[in-house]
């Protein structure tokens, strides 16, 4: 079957995306809504965003809003007054929403800003979605979640005190070649699930924040191995009941003193389905994600890069491959107008912050399996 870019626009279109993944959050209420051209939800007015950290992955968020139709960009925090005007200038925000972060808190007195999307390291994502939540606008807040299971137990508090909603950045969520795995699955076109491989990584550059375990959390686990693990529950329904796991550091030149540099990790699932997943910070590593059935396979390779995703499978014998003529900032697109939806329309998101709790839980369950303190 060849499916074609219409085909994918409209598979990621949120009301669908919704319809073929019942499972990849059991919470989620069903979604009613239109769905204008471009796949974004159509709702009224548009979900004014404060972007909050103006780094790469701001980068890429702020076109896939400007290609929706119900968000926009109408505030920016940064450290950097020179780089926030000359991104205010593109995307026509006032001077007077630009903020510092010493003075973040008086967003809570423009009316322009509905929403933050907080794009910060992983160890300021609490504070400030807290702190987003006090002024009284919705956060949006990349993954992982935070640091340790606390810090997510209270953004997940506060929000709710606030009375706002809170999503966490999973883009593959919402992206149309992961749902379309997750129908196969659900379909039985590959018989029951027996076992998954998955892996994510990057030769990281000596430098990096990342390499900060006061910034980052931990080492690739909390930052590309995340998507193997939230795959993995997303393809088989599941949670967890079994983790065991190894780390190590093999390359002794100075940026591994803080966070490790590999992770191995097998996760055993109720139903049986076992999972083995690899992630590490010392060499290219292609996020894909692999699953075998009893009745054939489904392989995604590239799965969670931001374009020129491709699923193959055998089906029972009847092949498929399916390349997704998607490019960035699509995902990005998709991402921001579900969250607007949910902002306008009152319903919860698709990946609420309890969906990046659990995977901080199951994150701290691997680092004591594999002897990492957290
Ligand atoms: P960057 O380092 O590129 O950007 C982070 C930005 O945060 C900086 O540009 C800076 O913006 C601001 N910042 C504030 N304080 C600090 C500090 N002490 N050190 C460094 N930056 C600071 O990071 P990324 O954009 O790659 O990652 C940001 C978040 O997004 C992370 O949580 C990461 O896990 C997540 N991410 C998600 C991806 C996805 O596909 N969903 C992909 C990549 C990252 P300013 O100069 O404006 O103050």
């Amino acid at each position: 079957m060849t499916w074609t870019r219409r085909d994918f626009a409209r598979l990621g279109a949120m009301g669908v995306a919704a319809h073929l993944a019942p499972q990849i959050n059991a919470q989620a209420p069903e979604r009613k809504t239109g769905v204008s051209t471009d796949g974004s939800p159509s709702v009224g007015s548009k979900t004014g965003y404060a972007v909050i950290g103006l780094g790469r992955i701001a980068s890429h968020f702020m076109p896939g809003v400007r290609l929706t139709t119900n968000s926009q960009i109408t505030g920016l925090v940064s450290g950097h007054r020179d780089k926030a005007d000359r991104i205010a200038a593109e995307y026509g925000v006032p001077q007077n929403s630009i903020y510092s972060y010493d003075n973040f808190d008086e967003i809570a007195n423009n009316k322009t800003i509905d929403a933050v999307y907080v794009a910060l390291p992983n160890s300021m994502h609490a504070e400030y979605t807290i702190r987003a939540a006090k002024a009284g606008k919705h956060v949006l807040c990349e993954k992982p979640m935070a640091t340790n299971v606390a810090e997510c137990q209270a953004m997940i508090a506060a929000c709710k005190a606030a009375n706002v909603k809170l999503m966490i950045a999973y883009r593959c969520h919402y992206e149309p070649t992961n749902l379309r795995a997750i129908q196969l699955i659900r379909s039985g076109a590959i018989g029951q699930v027996q076992a998954i491989e998955s892996a994510f990584g990057f030769d990281i550059a000596p430098g990096e924040w990342r390499l900060s375990k006061k910034m980052a959390g931990g080492g690739p686990l909390f930052d590309v191995g995340i998507y193997s693990l939230n795959a993995c529950r997303y393809l088989t329904g599941e949670e967890p009941n079994r983790i065991a796991a190894f780390s190590s550091v093999i390359d002794r030149d100075g940026r591994f003193n803080e966070v490790e540099e590999n992770v191995g990790w097998t996760m055993k699932f109720p139903s049986g389905i076992v999972a083995s997943c690899n992630t590490t910070y010392g060499g290219s590593m292609e996020g894909y994600f692999r699953v075998h059935g009893a009745k054939g396979w489904i392989d995604v390779n590239p799965a969670f890069i931001y374009e020129g995703l491709h699923l193959r499978a055998d089906c029972d014998g009847k092949p498929i491959d399916e390349p997704n003529p998607a490019r960035d900032p699509s995902q990005f697109q998709a991402e921001a107008g579900h969250f607007s939806h949910c902002v306008q329309s009152g319903v919860e998101p698709q990946s609420p912050g309890e969906e990046g709790l659990r995977d901080l839980s199951y994150i701290t369950m691997i680092y004591r399996s594999a002897g990492i303190a957290i």
